[in-house]
């Protein structure tokens, strides 16, 4: 039994003892309260943590359930049967509605947003009045009645409440396996090169917004049954401070984080009450030292996250045998007649080239000729301004980067894109689940003889490492295309020549390469043509050494001006 579970064991075990036989009316009621932030905290989790958003909608839909139960047990003298799977539908409902507009923006726009949403409730909960009974909200709300049974207050709606958190926590731990919370570390850490991993973005980041509105919808339903009246206050933005505060300083991943913030923060204020008029700062100062000292959350010093592995970082040439070759899908890609601008910037300005099976085609240019921008709209992750781009005879411009992906097209970058907190072998396998592929690191590992670092943390890869790590991962769901953005920068020779010789070892296997970089000496070995870019253009295409006499690329790229 691991540190968490064994915790988990105790601490419920506690729970249960002083819930039943020495906890007092008032008490049973705060652990009720408590059973309901977890769930709130739960379905935070998802958004805040799991998708690294920060919404401040949580107490919005915790309001929205809180309504919906509200006003059809207040008003109607609903079943709970009814009103509350209905709180959590209208509450996910909600979600779904302002989700196309909302969940497309960044960071603080995105915060911002879903705090206009809030506001726009607790105007409409407020001055809507025969509906919502205004400022001063519903009374009469009916305690939770399944059929003819009626739940009390105290021990029975305790007991009740928590048997939902337990189920809670199911449908939490049922949605977080292993290779979800992988993909969702991807898409946090490395938003930008996800979808190039095949990794849907917008689905995991809507169905996050939406597993945590109806969390939310749940915890606000059972809310106003526990204080027998709905008020705009379960709208208003104290819920979602709140939710908030317990899911930074309990922990933003994890059932256990969930019902230490949770139980926590409810407990905090009747701890400190005898500090009278002072409790608030007292609790602010407990709070603040949590934030300080605990910065993930006070589970993570309790059951601290596992440390990587003794072989982290091993040298690149410590490896032994090297494997034949992958089984790529065999494609072609076709570009015509591209154009992508910036502003006045044409990066790409009429560019057309091909490749295929087998093909090793690198790509030279000086400085902003617009090599980074090819990768980008062939891979999908930026969208052409004219043109059209074929992969395997299909149009694919314009395509979604993770569709693109999926159809055989991987890509490494200029900088690295590996996610800090997975492992080598959970990021190869994450990326394989995303091509619905069985997880195998092992073969594609091998390929770049690094199996050795297989359990090693990628943030405690050396720079030649974390190179190869990233064609691992592009490589290891044997696509037909591969586009390669300056894999030889900041390697030694001897790094640089690994790479050279695993490129021409992929294209024997029919893989077709595109290897942009400035480094002719490595490049010139490997290549069968060579590009060159230049203010967007391509200004020559042909053999190694047709191309670097070309008076335009010598003019061009090493300054040499041709008489
Ligand atoms: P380098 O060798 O330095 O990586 P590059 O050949 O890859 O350069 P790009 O990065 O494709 O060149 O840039 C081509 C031009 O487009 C440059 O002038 C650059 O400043 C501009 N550019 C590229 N991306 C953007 C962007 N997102 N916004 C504005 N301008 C951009």
């Amino acid at each position: 039994m691991n540190a968490r579970t064994s915790m988990s064991v105790a601490g419920g075990a506690a729970l249960t003892i002083y819930a039943l036989f020495f906890a007092s009316s008032y008490d049973q009621r705060i652990l009720t309260l408590s059973g309901i932030y977890v769930i709130l905290v739960l379905g935070y989790q998802f958004i805040f943590g799991h998708a690294g958003a920060l919404s401040l909608a949580q107490g919005a839909f915790f309001g929205v359930g809180a309504y919906t139960t509200g006003i059809l047990g207040s008003k109607f003298g609903a079943d709970f049967l009814l009103t509350f799977p209905l709180s959590i539908v209208v509450a996910a409902t909600l979600a779904a509605l302002v989700s196309l507009p909302v969940l497309r923006l960044k960071t603080h726009y995105f915060a911002l947003a879903t705090l206009a949403l809030s506001q726009l409730l607790l105007l409409v909960a407020i001055n809507w009045e025969p509906v919502t009974g205004g400022a001063n909200g519903l009374p009469g709300v009916p305690p939770v009645t399944i059929l003819d049974w009626k739940l009390t207050r105290g021990l029975p709606l305790l007991t009740f409440v928590w048997a939902i958190v337990g189920m809670a926590m199911v449908i939490a731990h049922m949605q977080m396996r292993a290779g979800r919370v992988a993909a969702f570390t991807v898409m946090r850490e490395t938003p930008l090169a996800a979808p190039s991993f095949g990794i849907d973005s917008g689905m995991l980041r809507l169905r996050a917004f939406l597993l945590s509105a109806a969390f939310g919808g749940a915890a606000g339903a059972l809310f106003v049954h526990t204080n027998r009246v709905v008020s705009p206050e379960t709208l208003g933005f104290g819920v979602m401070i709140t939710c908030l505060t317990m899911t930074v300083v309990g922990g933003r991943f994890g059932i256990l984080g969930a019902v230490i913030g949770a139980l926590l923060l409810t407990h905090l204020p009747e701890w400190f009450r005898g500090f009278d008029e002072y409790y608030l700062v007292a609790v602010g100062i407990l709070l603040l030292a949590a934030v300080v000292f605990a910065p993930e959350g006070i589970v993570a010093l309790i059951a601290p996250a596992k440390a990587p592995h003794e072989n982290d970082k091993p040298s690149l040439h410590t490896q032994s045998k090297r494997a034949s070759a992958t089984k790529p899908s065999r494609l072609a890609l076709e570009a015509i007649d591209l154009a992508k601008s910036y502003g006045g910037v044409r990066a790409l300005d009429g560019v057309t080239l091909s490749f295929g099976p087998g093909e090793i085609v690198g790509v030279i240019g000086p400085n902003g000729a617009g090599k980074t921008t090819l990768a980008n709209v062939l891979t999908g992750l930026t969208p052409v301004d004219q043109g059209t781009i074929r992969l395997g005879g299909r149009d694919i411009t314009n395509t979604p980067a993770h569709i693109i992906a999926r159809m055989g097209l991987a890509r490494t970058f200029q900088t690295p894109q590996l996610p800090n907190a997975l492992t080598v072998r959970d990021l190869v396998e994450t990326t394989q689940r995303a091509h619905g592929m069985s997880p195998a690191a092992d073969e594609a590992l091998d390929l770049l003889t690094i199996r050795s670092i297989a359990d090693a943390r990628c943030d405690t890869l050396p720079h030649g490492l974390r190179r190869q790590v990233e064609i691992a991962r592009a490589i290891a769901t044997n696509p037909g295309i591969l586009v390669l953005d300056e894999p030889a920068a900041g390697l030694s020779p001897d790094e640089q020549d690994e790479i050279a010789a695993i490129c021409i070892s992929l294209s024997a296997s029919g893989m077709a390469i595109l290897l942009i970089d400035h480094n002719i000496e490595f490049l010139s070995p490997c290549v069968s043509r060579l590009i060159c870019m230049e203010a967007g253009r391509v200004i020559a295409d042909g053999a190694s050494d047709e191309t670097l006499t070309n008076p335009d690329v010598r003019n061009a790229y090493f300054g040499v001006i041709s008489s």
